[in-house]
Parts: C-alpha cells; sequence; structure tokens
C-alpha cells in the first residue's frame, strides 16, 4: 500500500507516519515529490488494517497497491526515475545512446571504437568481458583482462563503461571496473544473481528474458529494488517468435507499455532485437518514436571480423548515422 501524505505535511508528521510503518514491521519507502511525499510500505502488506494510518495527523489517504510489482510500480512512485550515468542522467529528457561491440576483443580495438562512438555521440560504453554463449566452443570473453581494458577505454573518453556479470562471483570484479552492471536475458530471472545486484552499488540494466512476459521483466527487476538498489534501467531486446527472418522479434509493445506501468527508465537495444545490422536503425527510431530513453546499440569497427555478433553490428558511421537520425525523431516526439 501507498500513504500519500497531504500536501505541506510536516517532517514530523512523514516521520510519525514512516516510523508507525516500520513498528509494523515493514520497510518504508520515502518518495518526495513537488506536491507531496508518497510512503511506499514494503513487504507482504495484506494483513495491514488501512485505517489505522488514515487518521495520523498530515496523511490524506491510503491506497493498495494491487500490482505484483510494488516497488517497480508507477503506483508506489508516480514520477520518472533517472538513473545516473556519471553526467548523463537515463530517464529524463534527453535519450541515452549506449554503444560498443559485443565482445571486448583487445585494448586497442575497445580503445578505438571508443573513442568513434563517443565521437558520434554515445554517453556510454558497453561490451562483453564475461559472454553468455550458446555454443561452450565459441568465445567466451576475455574476463577480466577485458575488464581492464574496458576500464582504459574509460579513462581515455571518460564514458561510463555498462559490462554483464553472469554470476553472483563476479558481480564484485564488474563492480570493480564497471559504471553499470548489466543482467543479461538469460539470466534475467537468476534470482540469486539479481538478489547480489540489488546489494550492489552500481546501476543496473536488466535485459528481457527472450521468453519472458513484461510482468516477468517487472517482477526480477522488484528483486533488484527491494534489495535496496533503486538505480535500475529495464531493456527490451526482443523475444523469440515464429518469425525467422530476424534473430528476435523486437517487442516495441513492451515500451509504451512499461512506461505505463514503471517509473523506471526503458532502453531499447535494436542489435540484439533484430540480429541484423540492415534493421538496427529503423528499429532504433521506432523506439525512439515508442518513447524509450534510451537505446543500446553494438558498433564494431569491422563487423565481418568481430568475434560474436557481427552480423547485427553496425560500422562506426553507419552508428553516427543512426544517432543523427534519432535526433530528428527524439525531437519530433519532444526529446533530446
Ligand atoms: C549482449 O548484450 O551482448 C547480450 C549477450 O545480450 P542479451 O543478454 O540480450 O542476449
Ligand atoms: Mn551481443
Amino acid at each position: 500500500m501507498i500513504i500519500v501524505m497531504q500536501h505541506g505535511a510536516s517532517a514530523a508528521q512523514i516521520a510519525a507516519a514512516v516510523s508507525r510503518v516500520e513498528g509494523l514491521g515493514y520497510k518504508a519507502s520515502l518518495i518526495k515529490g513537488e506536491e507531496r511525499t508518497i510512503i511506499g510500505v514494503v513487504g507482504d502488506d495484506r494483513p495491514i488494517d488501512r485505517s489505522q494510518f488514515e487518521t495520523l495527523d498530515g496523511v490524506e489517504k491510503t491506497m493498495p497497491v494491487l500490482k505484483p510489482f510494488k516497488l517497480a510500480s508507477r503506483d508506489m512512485h508516480p514520477m520518472d526515475t533517472h538513473v545516473n550515468l556519471n553526467h548523463a542522467p537515463v530517464g529524463g529528457p534527453r535519450i541515452a545512446v549506449m554503444a560498443g561491440p559485443c565482445s571486448v576483443e583487445g585494448r586497442s580495438q575497445i580503445i578505438e571504437v571508443a573513442h568513434m562512438v563517443k565521437e558520434a555521440g554515445a554517453v556510454a560504453l558497453r561490451g562483453g568481458a564475461f559472454k553468455p554463449r550458446t555454443s561452450p566452443y565459441s568465445f567466451q570473453g576475455l574476463g577480466e583482462e577485458g575488464l581492464r581494458y574496458l576500464a582504459e577505454a574509460r579513462e581515455a573518453t571518460g564514458l561510463p563503461i555498462v559490462t554483464e556479470a553472469m554470476s553472483v562471483e563476479q558481480i564484485p570484479v564488474v563492480c570493480e571496473y564497471a559504471d553499470v552492471i548489466q543482467i543479461g536475458a538469460r539470466n534475467m530471472q537468476n534470482y540469486d544473481l539479481l538478489r547480489a545486484a540489488g546489494k550492489a552499488n552500481k546501476p543496473v540494466l536488466l535485459k528481457r528474458g527472450m521468453m519472458s512476459t513484461i510482468e516477468e521483466l517487472l517482477m526480477s527487476a522488484e528483486y533488484v529494488l527491494a534489495g535496496g538498489n533503486a538505480q535500475v534501467m529495464l531493456c527490451e531486446r526482443g523475444i523469440r517468435t515464429f518469425e525467422k527472418y530476424t534473430r528476435n522479434t523486437t517487442d516495441i509493445n513492451a515500451i509504451p507499455v512499461l512506461k505505463q506501468m514503471t517509473h523506471l527508465p526503458v532502453v531499447l537495444d535494436p542489435s540484439h532485437g533484430t540480429g541484423k545490422w540492415e534493421y538496427v536503425a529503423a528499429v532504433a527510431r521506432a523506439g525512439i518514436a515508442a518513447g524509450a530513453d534510451g537505446l543500446i546499440i553494438e558498433v564494431h569497427q569491422n563487423p565481418t571480423e568481430a568475434m560474436s555478433d557481427g552480423a547485427q553490428s553496425l560500422k562506426p558511421e553507419k552508428f553516427a548515422a543512426l544517432v543523427r537520425e534519432c535526433q530528428a525523431v527524439a525531437a519530433a516526439v519532444g526529446r533530446g
């Protein structure tokens, strides 16, 4: 449930309501809006009699949160959450573009492409050091060596780093080198990993599982939020359908649905969403038009030689063109 405080409720009245919540054994999540403060009651609050709060001074009303995801829901937190990527907030008026190769392949490769994507307008560098691959014989990523190269690329360009942690054990080393922990599609329902990310002090980019519903994505985000980490971005990266001309089917619907259901920023990955570089820009434009707060795009200097996902990787000049096209679409929908 949420407790909506009256406009102008005093700090003492808010504190009294919070202590009543905590006295019942629940956690109170305070959301201070411009108009009024909302107190979210976190946990299974079904046994609580809401009327006991309505008689407290300064309380306007209480409302049940009926959705199974509480902290992620807009009922609990009406204003958009901004996730801080250094100086570029994701979820605000400006669309954040994250870009880089699928995998870190070497020191000069990642530093060179980092400069290229920055030049084109990216605000963060992506690149996998721990790679979830379908085949155990495929390139598995450079591991910690790759993380070191990513950190060098940040040093050289100032771009914050987005990289995947595939297991609970990898979270500390990813946090040591990177700025954003990516949780991949295959791990969206790895609840131990979600709980560990909830305890980390870095933002999380949570990718939708390829066979997961929007509600399951929100429930996974709830694990991270319930662990105490409020900095979560959701990523639509395409789902499996019967269609064979593309690798996945980008669920454009998910963008407005998520924007309605949750305050968390929504990022689109048209690279994995299509699996073919020639469709990436069109779907990126569609994502911005549909209300996405950010894009994450695979870019490689020489896609035919890429060690993973070359078919969906853009050459740097194609990526620069995509950013220009997206600027026009962003302006058309009142974003920057
Ligand atoms: C990736 O970003 O390279 C990746 C492996 O993504 P996903 O988890 O969406 O397949
Ligand atoms: Mn990839």
